[in-house]
């Protein structure tokens, strides 16, 4: 079994959930007492949240350049990084030798297996406006929309003010479920919840199309890839 290595943190409350989900799938695969090999960088996220507001995406990216280090040094053999933001940062994480498991790339390859060409995008505001996490989306032949502006803005301001902090709000909820039914109503059949702490508040009991929830589709990949053989 290879070893995982994980940059976590932001927001540690969705850390929790790649933990719990890598493990649980290892030992399900495995059966007994298996658990999965992984090692962790936590980092501070009140540092890095403050570098993203600031448009400092290469302070940022030095900040995975290090966690990315560590972890190689540590023995890690894969390396994810714990949210979909922050892929943002990949382009610049040049001395990074490690394979990195890219969370929207299995995303599409989950979408393409369902044959979804239309879906809506929830996350946060960088990852909904901008083209380094939806030009993965699309460049597997897939539609992708996302809220108007003001939702954006709103959507954006649950994630940090309220998630990432462990507050979670029924209003806010019935926003994003609402915001689920306009992407329904735009012909989206699969929403992606492209934000690593969205799952805390809409599971797919909740939501009127499939869900595509990629902390979870992204802590399965890391399993699969950890078990598979050279
Ligand atoms: N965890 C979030 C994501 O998946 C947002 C926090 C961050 O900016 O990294 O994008």
């Amino acid at each position: 079994m290879k070893t995982i290595g994980l940059i976590g943190g932001m927001s540690w409350e969705s850390t929790v959930t790649y933990y719990e989900e890598i493990n649980r799938l290892i030992q399900k695969k495995l059966g007994g007492l298996h658990s999965a090999k992984i090692l962790m960088f936590s980092i501070d996220f009140a540092e890095l949240a403050a570098y993203q507001e600031n448009d400092e995406w290469e302070k940022a990216a030095e900040m995975m350049n290090e966690a990315a280090q560590r972890l190689e040094k540590g023995g890690a053999e894969i390396l994810l990084i714990c949210a979909n933001t922050m892929h943002k940062a990949l382009p610049y994480m040049t001395e990074v030798r490690l394979p990195v498991l890219h969370i929207a790339e299995a995303t599409a390859a989950k979408l393409i297996a369902d044959n979804v060409t239309k879906v809506g995008l929830l996350g946060t505001k960088y990852t909904m406006l901008q083209d380094f996490y939806k030009e993965k989306i699309e460049n597997a032949g897939i539609e992708v929309l996302i809220p108007e502006s003001e939702a954006v803005e709103e959507v954006n301001r649950i994630i940090y003010d309220e998630l990432c902090c462990g507050i979670r709000k029924e209003s806010s909820k019935e926003t994003l479920l609402n915001e689920i039914g306009k992407f329904k109503e735009r012909g989206a059949r699969g929403v992606i919840l492209g934000c690593t702490e969205l799952d805390l508040l809409v599971e797919q009991k909740d939501s009127c199309i499939p869900v595509y929830d990629t902390t979870l589709i992204h802590a399965q990949a890391a399993a699969e890839e950890a078990l598979k053989e050279d």
